[in-house]
């Protein structure tokens, strides 16, 4: 029979008692306790109020701002990070350094022509190149979608600027941000495909707020073929409005923006060591990554997501005993920025894939963060356990939380983890509210006081209770036959 009493010689999660066995002598080893009963009390624990997160999030923000991908402020905030975590008791902290191509936002503006002269609110996207000097000056040509605008005619637009309208839908599971971002990733190719000499586009973001949302763009053979820009929505409709008048919009680009070959980043690395050794020792990844985006400071992408990770592994560090499997964060740098020659557009995850190649058969599970900090309202688990004992232990610790169980496996790992996981990594995944997320994403408005530190919270909790039942088992959450 086990009570509840307060152990000494352990060291105790702030507001929560655990359970140990009355009369366990001080500093001697607690007596295994069920994962079900530990995940509980961490759940409860992260809900009680700590400050692990936000006061990661607070000082990483402050501290260091907006974080782009090679730029001084992502390596500084890096280098923090590898301190922090020390200092929070995680072992084999260290940076994996990568070479990348990084792009820097210049001076830029936006100005309506005609109809009537306006400035516009516009940022340029992620590797965009400079306009010519004096910038671009050309009438508007509008397109519903980008399907439009990839079927005109190859050098149709020659002197006009190619502008795509498409409004992103808002819903609680972000699914709206699919159809948007592809305008944004294949627009500028279009637009050149079309001759035009720049490319527009309706912000893939929800937000009616007069904010730009960049993002990042593709490489064509080595280079964004035109600069390209995203608008802000009320800036959009505007256009819109007046081509509906039927006239044509006339619109003055300029950007300073350049890129930076032979720089880096890194990835930040750091283990809860779990009781197996190498090479037994087996691994559960929690990712989220520490660039953001250059306007905000990256408060709720995915400054967010690392104090997530770190804050629910720390909970897990400050347990009286070890889980079995090794908790691993890794902070990923270059999430957001493409690459000029690297397979796909997120070098970080790409790189901690090449460099932990021989250790991936043993990472037992892998998920990531980076939804902001809006509360978590389901739970999606890899189809070798979508049903079974540990999916209905899961349900019934993080049922109290309001999260329910998605009847399928993750859809989308996330883009840092993808890597691992299409080498074979099980993931998994905890679905947040992105209802106002694109609201926010990308802008200068992305900054720390849009967090709700009781949902932050709640991801806390649910983050520490779900990676303690993976860690502290055996449980195999590869399908049936593989490796
Ligand atoms: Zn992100
Ligand atoms: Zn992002």
């Amino acid at each position: 029979m086990l009570k509840t009493t307060r152990c000494a010689g352990a060291s105790w999660l702030p507001g929560v008692l655990l359970v140990c066995q009355i009369g366990t002598p001080a500093h001697a080893a607690p007596a295994a306790v069920a994962p079900e009963t530990v995940a509980t009390q961490l759940r409860d624990a992260a809900l009680a109020g700590h400050d692990i997160a936000y006061g990661w999030l607070s000082e990483l923000t402050t501290r260091f701002g907006a974080r782009p991908a090679g730029s001084p402020n992502e390596q500084a905030a890096a280098e923090w990070a590898v301190l922090r975590l020390k200092a929070l008791g995680f072992e084999n902290v260290h940076l994996e350094s990568f070479p990348i191509t990084a792009w820097v936002r210049g001076t830029e503006s936006a100005q309506l022509i005609a109809p009537t002269r306006q400035p516009l609110v516009a940022a340029a996207l992620g590797e965009s190149p400079p306009t010519p000097a004096g910038g671009i000056e050309a009438d508007v040509v509008l397109f519903p979608t980008l399907a439009e605008l990839q079927a005109v005619a190859p050098g149709s637009l020659a002197g006009r600027i190619a502008c795509v309208t498409l409004r992103m839908v808002r819903t609680e599971d972000g699914a709206g941000y699919g159809p948007a971002v592809a305008a944004r990733i294949e627009g500028p190719a279009a637009a050149a495909r079309a001759g035009a000499s720049a490319f527009l586009l309706r912000s893939a973001g929800t937000g009616t707020a007069r904010f730009a949302h960049t993002g990042t763009t593709a490489y064509v053979e080595g280079r964004v073929p035109v600069p390209a820009f995203a608008l802000s929505n009320p800036d959009a409709d505007q256009l819109e409005r007046i081509a509906a008048l039927g006239q044509s919009p006339r619109v003055q680009l300029s950007s300073t923006a350049s890129t930076v070959s032979g720089a880096h980043s890194q990835n930040v690395v750091a283990d809860i060591r779990g009781s197996a050794k190498s090479p037994l020792e087996q691994f559960v990844l929690l990712g989220a990554h520490l660039d953001s985006w250059d306007q905000g400071t990256g408060a709720v992408d995915d400054g967010a997501g690392t104090a997530i990770i770190v804050a629910a592994a720390k909970l897990i560090r400050d347990l009286p005993h070890k889980p079995q499997r090794t908790v691993r964060v890794v902070l990923f740098g270059s999430e957001e920025i493409a690459q000029p020659v690297a397979p796909g557009s997120v070098f970080g995850g790409h790189a901690y894939a090449d460099t932990h190649r021989g250790e991936l058969p043993r990472h037992a599970l892998a998920a990531e963060s980076d939804l902001g900090a809006d509360r978590i309202y389901a739970f999606a688990l890899p189809h070798a356990v979508l049903k079974g004992e540990f999916a209905d232990t899961v349900l019934r610790v993080l049922g109290p939380l309001g999260i329910l169980a998605e009847s399928h496996a993750p859809r989308d790992a996330g883009a840092d983890v993808a890597p691992s996981v299409e080498a074979g990594v099980p993931a998994f995944a905890l679905n947040q509210d992105a209802t106002r997320y694109f609201d926010l994403h990308h802008t200068a408005d992305d900054t720390l006081d849009k967090v709700d530190r009781v949902q932050l919270d709640q991801n806390v909790a649910a983050w520490a209770a779900l990676v303690w039942l993976a860690a502290d088992g055996t449980q195999n959450f590869r399908e049936p036959g593989a490796p």
